[in-house]
């Protein structure tokens, strides 16, 4: 049974969705306006566990993730080059997604973009203002705070008394507002000044919270399951979403919140601003694989906070690389002839009898079945308690041991390999961090690539012809160059 942590409650509750088997779930995407950090990817990597553990669990999920591509930095960077803000969001577009796969992260079901869903912004403003929720201050739209009394109930941020006239933790801006919460719905912009989109209440551009309103309620519902983003975003961000949707629908807005923690760097909150920041791109020109990347990033629960350092990136190299080389051992029967239907190991003493238990009295080892039927329990306890990645990881390790040491003991039957690699699977459907298997070159490439090579050779075309050895060797190919022609065998 899946329990979280629900920020709105306070509270680990179980995971009960309001329409049986179907669950809908919104996460704030990013803003499109430079590379994402790797700060922002631990928090979009804890959203693609959440979304992997929700299918994991069997849940029929439809995932909305939108990206922010209108808000002042857009505006301003795309002005100070001469270019539209789609002109000038669209390769950071493509580098997010770029970034988004090679970090194994799976694509939500629906990905909206903000300026393509002015209409439906505009629908939800027009309804607040019909209301009372909304008014107007100087061309520019405003919330209401004073008429939604359950403002504050997902921060718990105390708003007791007016504090109209100022306070530095609110924006407070140029236009006149009713109380300095009050926050922009729709912020005016002059004729003939750009991006500017016309409403019935006048041209202006969106505000940011309205954005994730329309394209949550869009395509989930005016009520739907769960909505998930960072910490920071918890106020004013999300707060505000609740205050729109519900000012205009009069219905609850989400049945859960799920915040995810920061990614610190020397104990300090990495963000652009701070420039204390590394991407994704830098650390993958430093030689680190996404893999790596994504195990630290997943490696501590997400409501605690990560302090990134180089030395636990090295870490986490190593950890996948053994992970992988364990996976493809199994894969090749652990190095021993493996007889089916039959325990193949040497020394059975050491295995018969043993189910149940990784240490026995004696220290006895669990059969490989056994090792990996009691680590899937284990993987799915940890994650059903709040997504606890580290107790998930330390249940694949465990099996990892007892399977190596099952391997060097005598081998493995046909049977705990399958258990073992459908084990490896499992993890893999919601972690990702074992990655795609390489695969096998079969006869026909083989014989193929050396045909290439040969030619290759006789155009003097050598770095080819070194690049294909190299490509085979690296899949335990080698060749023996004889009289009679090539001849290649498996290492
Ligand atoms: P942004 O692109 O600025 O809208 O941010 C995208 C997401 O990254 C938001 O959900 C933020 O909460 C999250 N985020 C920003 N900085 C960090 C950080 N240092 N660690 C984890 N998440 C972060
Ligand atoms: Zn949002």
């Amino acid at each position: 049974m899946l329990r979280f942590f629900n920020t709105l409650s306070r509270q680990v509750e179980e995971f009960q969705p309001i329409n049986g088997n179907k669950v809908r779930m919104y996460i704030c995407g990013p803003t499109v306006w430079n590379f994402a950090h790797i700060g922002n990817f631990r928090t979009f990597i804890f959203g693609d566990i959440l979304r992997r553990y929700l299918k994991f669990k069997g849940y029929d999920l439809t995932h909305v993730f939108n990206l922010t591509d209108v808000d002042d930095r857009i505006i301003n960077e795309s002005k100070a080059r001469g270019i539209s803000i789609n002109e000038f969001t669209a390769p950071f577009i493509r580098y997010f997604w770029e970034d988004f796969d090679a970090l194994g992260m799976e694509r939500p079901e629906v990905t909206p973009r903000a300026t393509e869903h002015v209409a439906e912004m505009i629908d939800i403003i027009s309804k607040l203002l019909e209301n009372g929720h909304a008014y107007e201050s100087d061309g520019s739209i405003y919330y209401r705070i004073a008429a939604f009394p359950e403002y504050g109930k997902l921060s718990k941020i105390s708003f007791s008394g007016n504090i109209a006239g100022g306070s530095d933790r609110v924006d407070t801006d140029k236009y006149e507002k009713e109380d300095a919460r009050d926050f922009a719905l729709w912020k005016l912009v002059d004729e003939g000044d750009e991006p500017g989109w016309d409403a019935p209440f006048g041209r202006g551009r969106p505000g940011w919270h309205i954005e994730c309103s329309a394209m949550s309620m869009k395509y989930l519902g005016e009520t739907f399951d769960l909505h998930a983003g960072g910490m920071d975003l918890q106020f004013p961000h999300h707060e505000n979403e609740i205050a729109q949707s519900e000012g205009s629908t009069g219905k609850l807005f989400a049945k859960y919140w799920i915040h995810s923690e920061f990614l610190k760097i020397d104990d300090v909150t990495m963000s652009k601003s701070k420039g204390n920041f590394f991407t994704f791109r830098d650390l993958s020109e430093q030689g680190y694989s996404p893999l790596a990347i994504r195990y630290l990033l997943l490696s501590v629960p997400y409501r605690k906070q990560l302090n990134f350092t180089f030395e636990g990136l090295q870490g986490a190299e190593s950890t996948v690389e053994r992970l992988r080389n364990f996976r493809s051992l199994v894969t090749d029967g652990g190095g021993s002839s493996i007889e089916p239907g039959s325990d193949g190991r040497k020394n059975p003493s050491s295995s018969e009898g043993a189910a149940g238990s990784a240490d026995g009295p004696e220290g006895r080892l669990p059969t490989g079945r056994v090792s990996a039927s009691t680590a899937i329990e284990r993987f799915e306890a940890a994650m059903d308690d709040d997504f606890n990645t580290a107790a998930a990881l330390a249940a694949i390790h465990d099996m990892v041991r007892e399977i190596n040491t099952i391997m060097a003991d005598g081998g493995l039957t046909k049977e705990d390999q399958a258990a073992v690699l459908d084990a490896i699977q499992k993890f893999d459907a919601v972690l990702g961090i074992f990655g795609p298997e390489e695969k096998a070159l079969l006869d026909a490439d083989i014989e193929a690539l050396i045909t290439e090579r040969q030619q290759a050779r006789h155009d003097r075309d050598f770095a080819r012809s070194d690049e294909i050895r190299d490509q085979l060797a690296a899949q335990g190919i080698i060749l023996e160059d004889t009289p009679t022609g090539v001849r290649w065998k498996k290492k």
